[in-house]
């Protein structure tokens, strides 16, 4: 397998007694870049510059670092996506701003099988405000199905780009469009294909994104997250920090919100948390994204080619078509869950999702295809010795 990006990979540290890394859509590898440049900030900025910092441009750095994500990764002019909080906490203040937005809409949408913290997140906001969960329940989340389950009630529709489980890869513009045709605002969730699947918020219209930055984006273990909001879109938020006002440091009476996405923002940014994710940003600029995507293909099909000749006993959780497919594969036996620390122990390091999955998670730009086939070699190898 011939492998086009295959220079990149030593730009990533390297980790001693692992031969297999496949868990890249859990928590991506460090760049070599970041670790210096976390070094270089502790001494030259924080020691260096002290309190003087956030004056010299640390408190500009959520918006600066969200329109670089905006311009390389989301298809988003600048001026509409920030840096912080977590993923749950930012899908609570946008659920929450998008179904205090009109009153006569009254249910709030998501999709049976999304990851836990977005299903909870809305049945939190769903008891606080006296709203409906419409679930959407059979399967795949295709433009029919949503069409399906919104209408004039629908305040907003939640859902994944990618589901962090199958790894089915929904059609952002038709969906989009579906949930527009009803009125209602649409939040895209792209945890599990921001950095690793092109994605145009802008163009599709969408109103709302959020997104892990510690998966694809190599920001490290709870960097925190991001928040697109659309130009033009007025919400209000639900905590009023002293940041997210119009003026933070006339210290005044009574909350003001800041026009804009700046208006997102809640306490003080977590700075150095945010740092390592420009550089795997600055990575994809210079790779594009369509290589990387092409690469996540390559590698994803081959797993697949791999699983059927090697692991015949397990079943298939991902779709076989590419374009419906995101950078992960998962693979369902009812003995994988007893098998995952024999892997683990040998340097194997896929993950696991409940009931049965084993989950390999590429990350095209500092996985090989030679660790793809001694993972799944290594499940061949402990299954048989289990079953
Ligand atoms: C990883 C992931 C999260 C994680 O949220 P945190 O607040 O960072 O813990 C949320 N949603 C989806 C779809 C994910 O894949």
């Amino acid at each position: 397998m011939k492998d086009l990006l295959a220079e990149y990979r030593s730009r990533f540290v390297e980790s001693p007694g692992v031969v297999a890394y496949l868990d890249g859509n859990s928590l991506g590898r460090p760049l070599a870049a970041s670790v210096d440049r976390i070094a270089a900030f502790a001494t030259e900025q924080w020691a260096g510059r002290l309190i003087r910092g956030w004056d010299e441009g640390w408190l500009d750095l959520p918006l600066a670092i969200g329109d670089e994500l905006g311009r390389v990764v989301l298809g988003a002019a600048p001026g509409q996506v920030t840096i912080g909080d977590s993923t749950t906490v930012l899908l609570y203040k946008l659920v929450r701003a998008a179904a205090d937005r009109d009153e006569g809409r009254t249910e709030l949408v998501i999709d049976r099988d999304d990851f836990p913290t977005d299903r909870y997140v809305l049945e939190g906001i769903a008891r606080e405000r006296g709203l409906t969960v419409r679930w959407i329940d059979e399967g795949d989340v295709t433009p029919d199905r949503v069409a399906a389950v919104v209408g004039p009630k629908t305040a907003v529709v939640v859902l994944s780009h990618i589901a962090y489980r199958s790894g089915f890869l929904a059609d952002i513009p038709a969906i989009t469009s579906v949930v527009h045709d009803a009125g209602a605002l649409m939040l895209w969730d792209l945890c599990h294909s921001a950095g690793v699947a092109p994605i145009d918020l802008d163009a599709a219209g969408v109103d709302l994104a959020v997104g892990c930055t510690y998966k694809y984006l190599n920001g490290g273990p709870g960097s925190p997250a991001f928040a697109y909001v659309r130009a033009g879109l007025h919400l209000r938020q639900p905590i009023q920090g002293w940041l997210g006002s119009r003026t933070p440091f006339a210290m005044g009476q009574g909350y003001e919100p800041a026009d804009g996405i700046r208006g997102m923002l809640s306490g003080t940014p977590p700075i150095i948390g945010m740092l390592a994710m420009r550089d795997m940003v600055a990575l994809i600029d210079e790779v594009g994204l369509d290589a990387v995507r092409a690469k996540s293909i390559a590698l994803t099909t081959f797993a697949i080619e791999l699983a059927d000749s090697r692991l015949p006993a397990a079943r298939l959780a991902t779709p076989r078509d590419p374009a419906h497919r995101g950078s992960h594969v998962t693979l369902d036996h009812p003995a994988f869950e007893s098998i995952m620390p024999k892997l683990w122990a040998r340097g194997v390091i896929p993950d696991f999702r409940r009931p049965d999955g084993i989950r390999l998670g590429l990350s095209p730009l500092s996985t090989s295809f030679d660790e793809v086939e001694l993972g799944v070699d290594a499940i061949a190898a402990e299954l048989a010795l289990v079953s």
